[in-house]
């Protein structure tokens, strides 16, 4: 995220709303399972953040944006 950015906008490619969840996720060929990247989502995008990166197999849990998490389980199976 560029220093610039809103921290509040949704990370939707092109989308300038606000976030209202936190899509916390990692990749775990490059994440060591302490590692939370946070993608911003507002409602209308939080499904489509979280099945995009559900889809490539990257842990992923969605949270209230005051929320934190200090790691992401591995999905269910
Ligand atoms: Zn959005």
């Amino acid at each position: 995220m560029s220093p610039d950015a809103s921290p509040t906008e949704c990370s939707r490619a092109g989308c300038r709303q606000v976030a209202s969840q936190k899509v916390n996720w990692r990749n775990p060929r490059i994440h060591s399972a302490d590692r939370v990247k946070v993608w911003l989502a507002c409602g209308e995008h939080v499904e489509f953040l979280r099945d995009y990166l559900a889809s490539r197999g990257f842990p992923v849990l969605v949270t209230g944006i005051d929320e934190g998490v200090d790691l992401v389980p591995e999905n269910a199976p």
